[in-house]
């Protein structure tokens, strides 16, 4: 089964052609960080425009790469949610066109269930039952995955995402915007033990994350440097924060698999594709005897193939969209 993948949730443009869930033949990313960095995060209505501007060309490229044509094809699989309404609906309408005119299945996806999918992409011995933590933009997620498209949330964030505290940081610190993969860089030439900054509690689940009280004692410690005329070293406070965000994900991840006894653990979203992340789940999941597995970070991020390989799962299971597919900005997991 041949699937072409459209993603267009946030500012990204991207389309893959993905053959039975796992062998990518193509992966377009066509980026707007540079047209959004002039604003220090995205702006949904230009975000909109530029997918506009792309959407076909990246489609065509992705087809092109894969050195198909939509006759080829078997069905179109697309991001409906959850994102931005309207750079959602510029995919799901380019999706729908295509289907409509080439006569194919049309599969809407989860934005998430692609994240989590990314991992069968370089991963082709990997089944569930497996544990999740899917830290991006948005979200912060400890999740079972039970089978394909079935999934238990044991925990998630109360306020920020982990990814939107380290854009938050990054531009309090100056580093601007994307700040993920810049605090990652120059956290490598600070002290992560310099500063202590406190892990936040919370009440409900234990599993779920707090990331706002850890964002405003980064802040707080700007402001008291500030006053007291204390100059501030960047790589250090990056660092510091960094660790605070990664210990509070490794520990919450590794109770979970004490609880669950997974044998299996996965992470996904832009930030598994953070070094010290990465470094730290790896080494805790081997002291415990248990296969760990990260995509690739070009397939953290967003792209499409994850989109593919997501939608394969959907297909299998006959799942298919109508010409009312619309675009959901909320979306949960596990729901249709
Ligand atoms: P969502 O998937 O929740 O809808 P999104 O699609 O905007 O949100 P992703 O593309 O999955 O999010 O990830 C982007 C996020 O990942 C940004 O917040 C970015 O700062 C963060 N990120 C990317 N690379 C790194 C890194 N190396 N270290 C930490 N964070 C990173
Ligand atoms: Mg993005
Ligand atoms: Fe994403």
């Amino acid at each position: 089964i041949r699937i072409l993948g459209i993603e267009s949730s946030c500012d990204e443009t991207a389309a893959a052609v993905v053959v039975n869930g796992r062998d990518v033949r193509s992966n377009i990313i066509s980026s707007q960080i540079d047209i959004h960095t002039l604003y220090g995060g995205v702006v949904p209505e230009i975000a909109s425009r530029k997918h506009i501007e792309r959407v076909s060309q990246v489609v065509e490229k992705a087809l092109e790469d894969a050195q198909m044509t939509l006759d080829d094809i078997d069905a179109v699989g697309v991001t409906y949610g959850p994102g931005l309404i309207g750079p959602l609906l510029v995919g799901v309408s380019a999706a729908k066109a295509i289907a409509w005119a080439k006569d194919l299945p049309l599969v809407g996806v989860h934005h998430i269930e692609g994240h989590i999918s990314a991992n069968y992409i370089e991963n082709k011995e990997l089944e569930p039952p497996f544990g999740c933590l899917i830290v991006s933009g948005g979200h912060t997620h400890l999740v079972l995955v039970k089978d394909y498209g079935e999934y238990e949330i044991l925990g998630k964030t109360c306020d920020d995402a982990a990814g939107e505290a380290f854009d938050k940081v990054a531009r309090a610190i100056g580093l601007g915007y994307p700040g993920g993969p810049k605090i990652d860089k120059v956290s490598r030439e600070g002290d992560a033990d310099a500063i202590v900054f406190p892990q936040g509690k919370v009440r409900g689940s234990e599993y779920d994350f707090s990331f706002s009280g850890l964002k405003s004692a980064v802040l707080n410690y700007l402001n008291e440097c500030h006053m007291k005329r204390e100059e501030i070293c960047v790589p250090d406070v990056a660092a510091s924060f960094q660790k605070a965000v990664v210990d509070v994900l490794v520990s919450h991840a590794m109770r979970a698999v004490e609880e669950f006894h997974f044998r299996k653990f996965a992470i996904a979203g832009g930030v598994a594709s953070n070094s010290a992340l990465r470094h730290a789940m790896e080494q805790a999941c081997q002291e415990r005897g248990v296969a760990f597995y990260r995509p690739s970070p070009i397939l953290c991020t967003d792209n499409a193939a994850m989109i593919g390989a997501a939608a394969y799962y959907d297909y299998r299971k006959g799942i298919r969209s109508d010409w009312s597919l619309n675009a959901i900005p909320n979306l949960r997991l596990g729901e249709r």
